[in-house]
């Protein structure tokens, strides 16, 4: 049902068409039906105890038509207090049932169309093995952030995550065991972001969160907690542990000019986080401007 009279605020409810034999009846005939008393009619003999309680005495089932297929019914009861319908009103309804047809039918497309369009969307945008957002949709972000922060002096960080020894995962379990985790890690990460941080699959089991209004202690904070998260996670298909390393770099801290220096410095630092062994944080030193060759 997606409008009623009776509450304009109720929409798309499902009906059991098991319990409405005379709206079965005039989908499958197609011609609009009348019930002139419902309780003695044998058409609701199925569903009379039912419909007992709610006082009805007639109903009206008027198919609504759209090149020869019924899209929909226009549906009428009239209460024991009432009447039973007239025919000028019968007349009157099928009239309405087939000008609303195409007004329905267009409405029906558009809302298909509308839906589709926002799948396509969503898909446009994730990453299909983790389902968080891919890199596209992080370069997208980038810039637009990355341009807001330099306009209004607002510091802006990024994380670049890999989980640590990810091979022997999918050496000991296999690549699809392999796969699973890397989707639950990714989801736990999404869990554990605020909203307004961008986290995005950067390729293979590499990871990056671009933090808007986010320093460098604030971006420390926020990857060492998240690294807690990972170590104490009990992953489905693993026995072990995972751990993580992160490298983060932070405008206006360092020397970054683009928001491209941004993710090379953090890459950077995620660099020496494995390095240095593994499991662990480290920010982006300043880099030193190479002197001119002669
Ligand atoms: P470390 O980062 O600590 O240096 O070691 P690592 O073993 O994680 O790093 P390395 O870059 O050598 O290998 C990454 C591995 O991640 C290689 C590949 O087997 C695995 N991998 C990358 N993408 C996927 C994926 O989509 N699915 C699965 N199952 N494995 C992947
Ligand atoms: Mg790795
Ligand atoms: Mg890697």
């Amino acid at each position: 049902m997606v409008s009623s009279f009776e509450d304009p605020s109720i929409q798309d409810i499902k009906l059991d068409l098991r319990k409405y034999p005379e709206i079965r009846k005039a989908l499958k005939s197609k011609k609009p039906l009348v019930v002139n008393d419902a309780l003695k009619d044998p058409l609701m003999k199925p569903v009379r105890e039912k419909i007992k309680p709610l006082g009805i005495q007639s109903i009206a089932v008027i198919p609504i038509i759209h090149r020869d297929e019924v899209i929909g019914t226009l549906f009428l009861r009239t209460s024991k207090t009432g009447m039973s319908f007239t025919e000028r009103e019968i007349k009157l309804c099928n009239a309405i049932a087939n000008a609303s047809s195409n007004a329905l039918y267009n409405a029906y497309l558009f809302e298909r169309l509308e839906n589709e369009k926002t799948r396509l969307e969503k898909l446009a945008i994730t990453d299909y093995l983790t389902g968080v957002y891919n890199i596209r949709y992080f370069y997208n972000r980038l810039d637009e952030e990355f341009s807001r922060a330099i306009r209004y002096e607002i510091p802006i960080s990024c994380i670049m995550l890999d989980i640590d020894r990810f091979k022997r995962i999918n050496d000991n379990y296999g690549h699809r065991a392999g796969d699973l985790v890397l989707r639950q890690f990714a989801q736990l990460i999404r869990r554990h972001t605020r909203k307004s941080d961008v986290f995005a699959r950067y390729g293979g089991e590499e990871f990056i969160i671009l933090l808007p209004q986010t320093g460098v202690d604030g971006a420390r904070t926020e990857a060492e907690r998240l690294q807690k998260y990972i170590r104490e996670y009990s992953f489905k298909n693993i026995e072990e542990k995972i751990t993580s390393s992160m490298g983060i770099a932070c405008w206006p801290t360092h020397n970054i000019e683009t928001s491209d220096d941004l993710i090379t410095l953090a890459d950077h630092a995620l660099y020496r986080a494995k390095a240095m062994g593994r499991n662990r944080v480290v920010v982006s030193r300043r880099i030193r401007k190479q002197a001119p060759r002669k």
